[in-house]
């Protein structure tokens, strides 16, 4: 037996089977019910939604002798229909001017239908008809003969004159949903006992634009892979001719690592499979506004895209810059027989702007180095706003490029008040100074050893001295460990205060629980977050941490330092905390 597509083999026969369209089969349902049938149907909207198909149904459904919700698929019409349906005649617009055809048309309406109540001429592609044809058509729509209906059907009906729009009943097709398509590709696996994920029905569904012809066209040929359950998405996007977004991530890594050569191997995989790359090129910039989206409104996107996007490595200047090489070759393109040569060409540009600047970082660092004493040198990053953490992470591949380094700082400068309230700027600085020392001696094994040792604080929870402190410490934990620094993460910018306030104490407090001497720094949760993509990007770029000595600023407590007894205040009120 030879292969019938699905697409016609599924095309629905009767209402009930139509996908998506609800609204509308209901209303003709209803007309036929109640007898109020037009003698003109303008059925509109995009590609493959149905329309034709709706119309053959409609054509029947007028003509069943027994129709109550849908055709009854038993009386003489239903029968002879499916047989023999000389009295459903369908014009393609499409094909010729239709002169002729409508011309005929106009002679032939007169006659009574063969067998059926109605004759039904369903003119498909309408719009295409030509002036003479459509004035032809028009002298019939004026005085239809009562067994006559008319279903035009076209995607464009602004192409159609007034005096036939007018004459016509309209039905807006939409676009078919994701849910209705998938569920009309779950009936059809059915019926041919095949099998495929729910992710992969959901994309061939999203790659189809709500068309219900295209939809089923590209099961029918993921079908035929064989692959079953094993089907990926990236089959679908070669299949569909869709280029997938994971090869655009791909593209966009490849350029920021400098991977020369993948970049080159994904080019020719591409031009193999013959996608337009500008296309590609559309998407890339799609994709660097997106991440440019994201960087201002974290919760734009979700789910998958989302993480996606989080984990590319790209500055707002080098976005801006991509953008515009990237627009310059989509002009380039329209110009050249070569396409993938330029667009190898600028891909790889782009990898040597990134490269470029990296180099220039590398050199200011080790310039830095040499060029001073590292001692007296600190590595700072500026904190008065959490934000500033991420935009100096940012300035490491600035054009103007570079660190931000600050001279020494003296040590009547930080001596006293450390950690006075009054003298944030102070408490940044050390903070910096060991958020970058514990990252630079961070050590897997021994963070293990203290986040198992740190459940003991609550063995002094009816410790006089420190009960106080352990509830400081409630609801904190350590995620960063060197043999002598200790990073913990706080909740907020309140419970930092507090911490910071207190940080001698609890230093002493860890030290007594370790029986080691520990510095100790604290971060807030949101802080963390950026300090964590900071340390693998630094990683991924191969920058280094540099260790800075801490010995000139010195871990006093200030004046009129907080004691134990005036941190838990801090927290719970006097009332509360009774401390003898
Ligand atoms: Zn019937």
């Amino acid at each position: 037996m030879s292969y019938v597509a699905l697409y016609r083999k599924y095309r629905p026969y009767n209402f009930s089977n139509v996908v998506g369209q609800d609204t509308i089969v209901k209303i003709l349902v209803n007309s036929i019910k109640s007898n109020h049938i037009s003698h003109a149907y303008l059925f509109t909207g995009p590609r493959g939604t149905g329309k034709t198909s709706l119309a053959k149904i409609f054509a029947r459904a007028v003509n069943c002798l027994s129709f109550k919700e849908d055709l009854c698929d038993e009386c003489t019409n239903c029968k002879a229909l499916k047989e023999n349906d000389i009295d459903i005649i369908e014009i393609d617009a499409a094909s010729n001017n239709g002169v002729d055809e409508i011309r005929t048309l106009r002679d032939n309406v007169k006659l009574m239908p063969s067998f059926c109540k109605y004759k039904i001429y369903i003119i498909d592609e309408v719009h295409m008809l030509s002036t003479g044809a459509f004035n032809a058509l028009l002298k019939t729509l004026e005085e239809p003969p009562s067994h006559v209906i008319f279903i035009l059907a076209t995607t464009e009906p602004n192409k159609i004159p007034l005096t036939i729009l007018s004459r016509c009943q309209r039905f807006d097709f939409n676009r078919v949903s994701t849910e209705d398509l998938v569920s009309r590709m779950k009936y059809i696996l059915k019926q041919e006992k095949k099998e495929l994920d729910e992710n992969v029905l959901n994309y061939i569904a999203e790659s189809s634009d709500g068309c219900v012809r295209d939809t089923i066209n590209l099961l029918d040929q993921v079908i035929s892979l064989n692959k079953g359950k094993q089907t990926d998405i990236r089959d679908i996007d070669r299949l569909s001719g869709k280029i997938s977004t994971d090869v655009i991530f791909d593209i966009l890594n490849c350029i920021l690592s400098e991977d020369y050569a993948k970049l080159l191997t994904i080019s020719e995989e591409l031009s193999t499979q013959g996608k337009n790359l500008s296309d590609v090129v559309n998407h890339l910039l799609t994709i660097l506004r997106d991440i440019q989206i994201f960087k201002q409104l974290n919760n734009y996107f979700d789910g998958d895209y989302k993480q996606k996007l989080s984990q590319i490595q790209i500055n707002s200047n080098d976005i801006l810059i991509f953008s515009k090489s990237l627009n310059e070759l989509l002009t380039e393109m329209k110009y050249t027989n070569n396409q993938k040569t330029l667009f190898e060409i600028y891909l790889m540009h782009l990898t040597e702007i990134v490269n470029e600047k990296k180099e220039k970082d590398m050199q200011k660092i080790d310039e830095l180095r040499s060029e001073s004493n590292l001692n007296n040198t600190f590595f700072v990053f500026n904190t008065d706003n959490e934000n500033n953490l991420n935009d100096n992470l940012e300035l490491n591949n600035n054009e103007q490029g570079n660190l931000a380094f600050e001279k020494t700082i003296q040590d009547d400068d930080v001596q006293t008040s450390m950690f006075n309230e009054n003298n944030k700027s102070d408490i940044n600085e050390l903070r910096q100074i060991r958020i970058n020392n514990v990252f630079a001696g961070a050590n897997k094994d021994e963070l293990k050893r203290v986040q198992e040792g740190f459940d003991r604080i609550n063995d002094y929870i009816s410790n006089k001295k420190y009960n106080a402190l352990v509830q400081v410490l409630d609801d904190t934990s350590i995620v960063v460990a060197s043999s002598d620094l200790l990073m913990i993460k706080v909740n907020d910018s309140g419970a930092l205060s507090i911490f910071n306030n207190n940080i001698k104490q609890i230093e002493i407090f860890l030290n007594e629980i370790y029986k080691r001497e520990y510095r100790i720094v604290a971060v807030t949760s949101d802080e963390w977050t950026k300090l964590k993509e900071e340390y693998i990007f630094k990683k991924k770029n191969n920058i280094p941490y540099v260790i800075i000595d801490e010995n000139s600023v010195k871990l006093e407590v200030s004046k009129g330092s907080q004691d134990i007894e005036d941190a838990a205040t801090d927290i719970f009120g006097q009332n509360v905390v009774n401390i003898k």
